[in-house]
């Protein structure tokens, strides 16, 4: 039987969500994907209008279907976390249930349960600034977007994901090295997310026997790269320096997910695994 993957964090055709989806669907998944509420009308009108058509394009010539789009805040564990004036706002009072406990029950109410989830997604609004220009509220902002979301993602879904299933976030080495640039605690919100790999590993393991993975992904130019404004560089860094001098591509991110989900990895869990062509195992640049 088919699996069913919900995949937190696709907006457009350009990030590493959309990819994994990609590659889940060619290996035969249903897929539903999260959408955060402020980019969901443009993202559900470009899927409509065809705009996305030829990036839905599967290895076997089919187009890659999305069963659902769900809006998503994973800010928000459920309503009672909800200031007055996100309530208020155009956009997300235009939708509903999109808190991540929400979203979790809408889940299981549509489709009783899922086999693969999916965080790929990261917000850090102080991103450009330095550590140490970085305030607390900016600080703590990305770590709820950026770590605890994947916390709450997978504790509320935990439920739902059937014995045997497999969950899997995207995370950048900055968590470990020092990139300069990837500032606003984003390097932190990164730390955090990889150790959480290892105790949610377990936790969820020994509860419901699902598998906990990460994948440390090289450069690539998405949206959310983009608002960073280094991409460019770090990806003629890598061009340069990493032992496989080539572009890394979505789809190679997207088809270690899909390994990572299939019973080929069902003795792998807790791992941050390199999809950045070799550029992590270099001390120096040459
Ligand atoms: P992307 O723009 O395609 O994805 C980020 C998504 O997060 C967007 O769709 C955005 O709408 C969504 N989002 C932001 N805040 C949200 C919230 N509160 N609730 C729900 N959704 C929210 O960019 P991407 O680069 O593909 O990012 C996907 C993941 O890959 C992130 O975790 C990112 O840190 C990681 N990553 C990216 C790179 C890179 O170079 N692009 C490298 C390593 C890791």
């Amino acid at each position: 039987k088919g699996k069913r993957a919900f995949i937190a964090g696709v907006a457009d055709d350009n990030g590493y969500g959309w990819a994994i989806a990609k590659s889940l669907a060619a290996a035969g998944a249903e897929i539903l994907v999260g959408t955060w509420v402020p980019a969901l009308n443009i993202f559900e009108s470009s899927l409509r209008r065809g705009k996305f058509d030829e990036s839905r394009v599967l290895p076997d010539g089919s187009l890659m279907e999305i069963t659902k789009v769900y809006p998503l805040d994973a800010v928000f564990d459920n309503l009672d976390d909800v200031p007055e004036d996100i309530k208020a706002n155009k956009r997300y009072a235009g939708s509903s249930k999109w808190t991540v406990q929400e979203v979790a029950e809408s889940v299981k109410e549509d489709f009783g349960s899922i086999d693969i989830l999916v965080h790929s997604l990261a917000n850090g609004p102080e991103v450009t600034k330095p550590l140490l220009e970085t305030s607390r509220k900016g600080y703590l902002a990305a770590i709820s977007a950026s770590s605890y979301s994947y916390v709450s993602l997978l504790k509320h879904f935990l439920p739902i994901l059937n014995p045997g299933g497999s969950s899997i976030s995207l995370t950048y080495i900055a968590s470990e090295r020092i990139i300069p640039g990837y500032g606003g605690g984003m390097s932190s919100a990164k730390a955090a997310l990889e150790s959480d790999t290892r105790v949610l590993a377990f936790e969820a393991g020994r509860k419901r026997k699902i598998r906990v993975n990460t994948i440390s992904a090289g450069p690539l130019r998405s949206r959310a790269a983009k608002a960073i404004g280094f991409i460019d560089m770090m990806i003629d860094y890598s061009s340069a320096n990493a032992p496989l001098q080539k572009e890394l591509s979505a789809e190679e991110v997207g088809n270690t997910a899909a390994f990572l989900a299939s019973p080929l990895a069902s003795a792998i869990t807790g791992t941050v695994l390199y999809v950045d062509n070799g550029l992590n195992a270099m001390g120096v640049g040459v």
